[in-house]
């Protein structure tokens, strides 16, 4: 089931009418989610991923937009009636049921033609708690289970009648690093097996990277880019969405452009043809970074880590933006820990620059 997302706003009115405080907490969003896909929803607290989600789900009404499930509009469409899953953060058990009744509760409300016998909702129940593997759990209550079992209950209720649109609201937040990276991959997996479009909520940029077919990152309401996850890590559109993704981050230094050359302090870094004369901003991921005894780029070295296969090297640059300055060597390169300096050439395809004042990405020609 594809879903539409068309000019999708929603405004939360001022409380206090004297104040002029009302937020815009999803403004203009236009997205077509492809049928049988799972679509990041990435941003920082606050950026309006919630929001949207519970949009497409029925439980809020957008101030201005449609949605669409498929060719029917279901902007009006309450909730029950959209033929949704939900699982929230908290994972909102019953507690005095077990964990059978809790999965067979949605079904045991179905009314007229969609009503089922109690071995067709047994049958129903069972399947989904086998796909989320908890079908031995069935007899427990939800205070006997750890925390990811539970969760995987919520997603087994979501399931179980068969929704066409899955929708996740950081699903994993409450599981310890472990279990968060196992239960991600059951997502993974469930998602695939099932075919179900569906919108995955999370602020975790490594989250969102590692199970999405497709990233949306978001800012104060807006939108910031759409793509598959490695296009927009190799391809930013602003700095914002490169300082989001990757960890270690993105290192950004100020920097200008003259005579189509890339300057970080009186160093010439890089050739830009093309680009006029400016004051910049330039990202550079950490794996950009060449050892180079002869590089342009001259850092003060703080410390070399060795982390087995690579070494990270931190270093210190008068321009650079952040404190510390990582890059991400191969650990088959030498770096003296001695040494007061590490110099470096940068890889062109991991070098970026943006406008200084709207931090919109400068396009280079790569030669
Ligand atoms: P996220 O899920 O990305 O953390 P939300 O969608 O929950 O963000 O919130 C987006 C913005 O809308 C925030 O500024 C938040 O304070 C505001 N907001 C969310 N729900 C309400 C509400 N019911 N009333 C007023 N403001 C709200
Ligand atoms: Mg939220």
């Amino acid at each position: 089931m594809k879903i539409v997302l068309e000019n999708l706003t929603k405004i939360f009115p001022s409380r206090n009418k004297k104040a002029d405080d009302e937020v815009i907490a999803v403004n203009n969003f236009n997205f077509e989610i492809p049928d049988g896909k799972l679509i990041g929803l990435l941003g920082p607290s606050g950026c309006g991923k919630s929001t949207t989600l519970y949009m497409i789900s029925g439980l809020q009404k957008p101030t201005s937009g449609r949605i669409y499930f498929g060719d029917d509009d279901v902007t009006e469409v309450s909730t029950e009636n959209r033929g949704i899953g939900l699982v929230f953060q908290n994972y909102a058990l019953y507690p005095h049921l077990t964990v059978k009744q809790n999965i067979l509760f949605p079904l045991q409300n179905l009314k007229g033609e969609d009503k089922m016998t109690k071995e067709q909702m047994l049958e129903r129940a069972y399947e989904a708690a086998r796909l989320v593997q908890i079908d031995t759990l069935m007899e427990r209550k939800p205070s006997e289970l750890s925390g990811g079992q539970q969760q995987r209950v919520a997603i087994a209720r979501a399931l179980v009648k068969m929704p066409r649109v899955l929708l996740l609201d950081e699903p994993l937040s409450n599981l310890d690093a472990r279990l968060r990276l196992q239960t991600r991959e059951e997502i993974r997996r469930i998602q695939k097996e099932t075919g179900i479009t569906t919108v995955f909520v999370t602020h975790d940029q490594e989250e969102a990277m590692s199970i999405s077919d497709m990233i949306v990152v978001m800012k104060t309401g807006i939108v910031q880019q759409i793509g598959k996850p490695q296009e927009v890590y190799d391809s930013p559109a602003n700095l914002f969405v490169a300082k989001f993704l990757g960890t270690p981050p993105i290192n950004v230094f100020e920097g200008s452009v003259k005579g189509e050359k890339l300057f970080i302090g009186d160093s010439a870094v890089m050739d830009v043809p093309g680009v006029a004369d400016q004051e910049v901003m330039v990202g550079i991921r950490p794996e950009g970074f060449i050892l180079d005894e002869n590089g342009p780029l001259k850092c003060k070295l703080s410390n070399v880590e060795v982390m087995g296969r690579d070494v990270s090297v931190v270093s210190t640059h008068a321009n650079s933006c952040n404190p510390m300055v990582r890059s991400i060597i191969d650990a088959d390169n030498k770096v003296n820990p001695e040494s007061d300096e590490v110099r470096y050439s940068l890889k062109k395809h991991k070098t970026f620059i943006f406008n200084k004042e709207t931090e919109e990405r400068i396009y280079v020609e790569v030669k």
